[in-house]
C-alpha cells in the first residue's frame, strides 16, 4: 500500500518561506526512497511563488485560497488541514519548526492522535512511522525518538537540511475552503524594518551585553551589511532594551542554524547555546578566554570587540573588493 505524506507549507506576505522549501526537499527524498506519495498544501490568499514548490521535487500542490486566510489563524488553518488529512488518509505530515509549525503541529497531532517529533535535525521513515534526532537540554544532548502506529508528524529545524533543487512539473489545484473558523486569528503582523529575519538567515552576527549599549550595535550592523547577514542578540541585550525581541536567539528566543554565526560579547549561557549551537560555523569574539561560548566555537578571537570588529569589517571589505 502506498503511504501518503502531506507537507504543510508556510507563507508570509503571500510568499512561501525558504524553510518550507527545505521541508519539500526532505519529502521529495522520501518519495523517491520510501515510495510515499507526497502532496503539499498552502493556505492563504494570493501566493506569488507557489509554483516554486515544484523546484524542490513536489508536483502535487493544493492551494486553499481565501482573502480571510491571508494571515495565520490557528482555528481556521487547523480545520482546513484536518479536513484534508481525514479525507485523504494521510500517514505522515511535515512542517517547519518555526513559530507557525510549533503552533499548528501539536493541534493537529492531538486531534489525530499522531505522534509528534519536533525540532528534528535528522528524520527517516521506518516501519513504525518517523524516527528522528532532536537537540535536548539546550543542545547539550541529542535525543533519538520515533513514533509508533505507522503515522507521524514532524517539524524540521531551519537551515539543517538543504533546499535541494529537483525540478518537476507543478500541478496546482486551487480550492475554496469549506469552512473558515476565524475564532483565533492573527490581527496584524508588525514588521521589523524590512531586515532579514534571523530564523531565515544564512549568516547571523549577534551582540550581547559585551556590546555595552545600543549605540555600539552599528559595529555589528556594518559586518551584517557587508556579509548580507541578519543581526541577532542575546537575551541580556534584549532585556536591556538595546535590541528588539524579534532578534533574540536562544531558549526563549529564536532557534537558528545558519552557515555562519558570529557571537560578539556573548558569554555563551546554556540558554543562548540552545538557540544556535547547531550553526555550521561558529565564530566567537570575547575578551574572556574562558567564556563558555569558546567551547562551541569553531574559531575564537580573544580580545576587545571594539578593536576587533572595525578590523574585521575592513578585512571583509578588502576581500569583497578582491573577488
Ligand atoms: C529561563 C531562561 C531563559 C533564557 N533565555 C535566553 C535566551 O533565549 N537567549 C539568551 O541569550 N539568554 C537567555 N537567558 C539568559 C542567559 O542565562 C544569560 O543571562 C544571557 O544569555 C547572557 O547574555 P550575554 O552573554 O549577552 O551576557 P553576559 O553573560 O553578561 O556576557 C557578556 C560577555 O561579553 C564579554 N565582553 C564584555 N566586554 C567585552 C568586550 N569589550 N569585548 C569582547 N567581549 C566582551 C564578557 O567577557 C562576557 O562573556 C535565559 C535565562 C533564563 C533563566
Amino acid at each position: 500500500m502506498i503511504r501518503k505524506l502531506l507537507v504543510v507549507l508556510e507563507q508570509r506576505d503571500s510568499r512561501i518561506k525558504k524553510t518550507s522549501f527545505e521541508v519539500c526537499s526532505i519529502a521529495a527524498k522520501f518519495a523517491a526512497k520510501n515510495k510515499v506519495e507526497v502532496v503539499a498544501i498552502a493556505i492563504g490568499d494570493e501566493i506569488t511563488n507557489l509554483s516554486a514548490v515544484s523546484d524542490y521535487g513536489i508536483s502535487s500542490i493544493i492551494h486553499v485560497k481565501h482573502a480571510g486566510l491571508a494571515l495565520y489563524s490557528s482555528s481556521a488553518y487547523k480545520k482546513i488541514i484536518l479536513n484534508y488529512i481525514n479525507k485523504n488518509a494521510i500517514d505522515y505530515i511535515l512542517l517547519t519548526n518555526t513559530a507557525f509549525g510549533r503552533d499548528i503541529a501539536p493541534r493537529i497531532a492531538a486531534r489525530l492522535r499522531f505522534g509528534l517529533l519536533s525540532d528534528c535535525i535528522s528524520l527517516e521513515i521506518t516501519p513504525t512511522g518517523f524516527k528522528a534526532a532532536r537537540p535536548i537540554y539546550s543542545g547539550k544532548a541529542i535525543q533519538e525518538i520515533e513514533t509508533i502506529g505507522n503515522k507521524g508528524i514532524a517539524t524540521i529545524r531551519a537551515n539543517v537540511f538543504p533546499a535541494a533543487i529537483q525540478s518537476v512539473s507543478a500541478n496546482i489545484m486551487v480550492q475554496k475552503p469549506e469552512l473558515i473558523d476565524l475564532s483565533n486569528r492573527t490581527v496584524e503582523i508588525i514588521k521589523s524594518d524590512g531586515k532579514i529575519d534571523v530564523s531565515e538567515a544564512d549568516i547571523i552576527i549577534s551582540g550581547g551585553r559585551g556590546m555595552k549599549g545600543p549605540e555600539n550595535f552599528h559595529l555589528i550592523e556594518d559586518v551584517a551589511a557587508i556579509l548580507g547577514g541578519a543581526l541577532g542578540a542575546s537575551r541580556a541585550a534584549v532585556d536591556a532594551g538595546w535590541r528588539s525581541h524579534s532578534e533574540q536567539i536562544g531558549q526563549t528566543g529564536k532557534t537558528v542554524s545558519p552557515s555562519l554565526y558570529i557571537a560578539c560579547g556573548i558569554s555563551g549561557s546554556v540558554q543562548h547555546l540552545a538557540g544556535m549551537s547547531t550553526s555550521k560555523y561558529i565564530v566567537a569574539i570575547n575578551k574572556d578566554k574562558d567564556a563558555p561560548i569558546f567551547s562551541v566555537a569553531d574559531y575564537g578571537i580573544t580580545g576587545d570587540l571594539f578593536e576587533i570588529l572595525p578590523v574585521l569589517t575592513d578585512e571583509i571589505k578588502k576581500l569583497n573588493n578582491r573577488f
